[in-house]
């Protein structure tokens, strides 16, 4: 996702890429098809692009494993410099070329939540015997206590 900006001067230049990427998240590989277009143009000695991000993302559930695809649409606005500022979050570019790749996965790395579920109502796995709850119970018990032993394991506790 390599810009070349020496030919800019006062236009805007289109760009647009289409790349498979693999992300890393907590050391899981995150497969994912990002196409990026927008615009690059030129203001007070820096870069600025402006356009959009598009992804579609390979991503497993944290509760049930199961692998399910999230599409992303989001904006991209990125500032890029060849003379940062510490003090302002701007990306450096050299040799006159802006490398888009890192803003991109930035962006999307924060627009993943901190737990990815297939579903807000995920059932996750049975702890027992790994079967998929959300395809239905399996019979298992899951620490359920008849409430015949109740009294009898309190008379155990209060020992
Ligand atoms: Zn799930
Ligand atoms: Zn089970």
């Amino acid at each position: 996702m390599l810009i070349d900006v020496r030919d800019i001067a006062d236009r805007r230049k289109d760009f647009s890429f289409n790349e498979d990427l693999t992300l890393s998240r907590s050391g899981i590989d995150i497969p994912c098809t990002v196409a990026v277009t927008g615009q690059v143009y030129k203001a007070n000695g820096d870069y600025i692009t402006e356009g959009s991000i598009k992804a579609v993302l390979n991503l497993s559930c944290d509760l049930c494993l199961t692998s399910f695809k999230s599409e992303l649409d989001m904006d991209l606005n990125e500032v890029y410099s060849e003379t940062p500022d510490p003090d302002k979050e701007l990306w450096e570019l050299s040799d006159k070329t802006i490398d888009l790749k890192p803003a991109v996965i930035a962006n999307i790395m924060l627009s993943l939540p901190m737990q990815v579920l297939c579903s807000e109502q995920c059932k996750g796995l049975c702890p027992k015997c790994g079967h998929n709850l959300n395809d239905g119970d399996c019979g298992c018990d899951r620490g359920y206590v008849n409430p015949q032993f109740e009294g009898l394991l309190k008379l155990f506790n209060d020992e």
